[in-house]
C-alpha cells in the first residue's frame, strides 16, 4: 500500500488522542464540496511506500502510539487490512474513516481497528448527488459497523442543501440506535466544486438545532461547530 500524505501529529482527529494522519489517494464518491479535490481526483503523486510509512511510524512511536488512516477513501485500497493488520502488530491505536461505500473491506479492516469514524453525509434522496449509484453498501456499513463490537462514531459535514432541518430525520432513521453521531461545521474553502466556496456554511445555532433532532435517534450528538 502507499499513501499520498503523512501528517506527522495531530490533536484533532483521534477522540482523546495524539495521533499521526496518513491520507490515501483517490475515492468512490464526488461530494462538491470536498476539500481534499488533490487527492480525490487523478492524484499521480508523489506517493510514500508503506514501508517508509511504517518506519516513520515506528520512529516516532514513543512520542504517538495512534494513527488515523483517512483519505480520499481508504477501503478502495484492497491491501487497507493487511496494512492495518500491520499497524496492530507494531502496537499502534488505529482509527479508520470511511465513507461506507466498500462495506466488504470495511469487514475485513474490523480484526485491526481501535475506532471507526464513518460518515453520514446526507438524506438517502440526496446520496445521488454524492456520486452514489446505490445505497446499498451505505446501508451495509451502518449495520457492520453497529454490530461490531468496535469503538465507532458515525459523522456528518453540516452542508447547506444536504443537512437541513427538514431532512434530518431522514438522517436519523439511518443511523438510528448509534451510539455516537458527530456534527461538523462546513468550511467553504478549496472545495471539489468551485461553486461551494461561495456556500454561506449554517450558523451554529442552526446545528445545534439540528443537533436536537437527531438526539432523539442515538445515544449521544456532539457538535463540532
Ligand atoms: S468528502 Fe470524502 S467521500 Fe466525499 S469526495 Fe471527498 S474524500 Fe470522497
Amino acid at each position: 500500500m502507499r499513501f499520498a500524505g503523512l501528517q506527522k501529529t495531530s490533536l484533532i482527529d483521534y477522540p482523546d488522542r495524539v495521533a499521526t494522519v496518513l491520507f490515501t489517494s483517490g475515492c468512490n464518491l464526488r461530494c462538491p464540496y470536498c476539500h481534499n479535490g488533490e487527492l480525490v481526483h487523478n492524484y499521480t503523486g508523489p506517493f510514500i511506500e508503506e514501508d517508509e510509512v511504517l518506519e516513520t511510524l515506528v520512529e516516532r512511536k514513543q512520542y504517538v502510539d495512534s494513527v488515523v488512516v483517512t483519505g480520499g477513501e481508504p477501503t478502495i485500497h484492497a491491501e487497507l487490512p493487511v496494512f492495518l493488520a500491520r499497524l496492530k502488530e507494531n502496537g499502534f491505536n488505529v482509527k479508520l474513516d470511511t465513507n461506507g461505500f466498500n462495506p466488504d473491506t470495511l469487514r475485513d479492516c474490523l480484526l485491526f481497528v481501535d475506532y471507526i469514524a464513518m460518515d453520514v453525509k446526507t438524506s438517502p434522496e440526496k446520496y445521488s448527488e454524492l456520486g452514489a449509484s446505490s445505497l446499498e453498501p451505505l446501508f451495509e456499513s451502518i449495520e457492520v459497523i453497529k454490530t461490531s463490537g468496535v469503538d465507532y462514531e458515525f459523522r456528518c459535514t453540516a452542508v447547506p442543501g444536504f443537512v437541513e432541518t427538514e431532512t434530518i430525520n431522514e438522517i436519523g432513521e439511518l443511523v438510528k440506535g448509534a451510539k455516537r453521531f458527530i456534527f461538523q461545521q462546513f468550511r467553504p474553502e478549496k472545495t471539489l466544486d468551485p461553486v461551494y466556496n461561495d456556500v454561506k456554511p449554517h450558523q451554529d445555532e442552526y446545528i445545534s438545532k439540528l443537533g436536537e433532532i437527531m438526539d432523539c435517534f442515538v445515544d449521544e450528538v456532539v457538535l463540532k461547530i
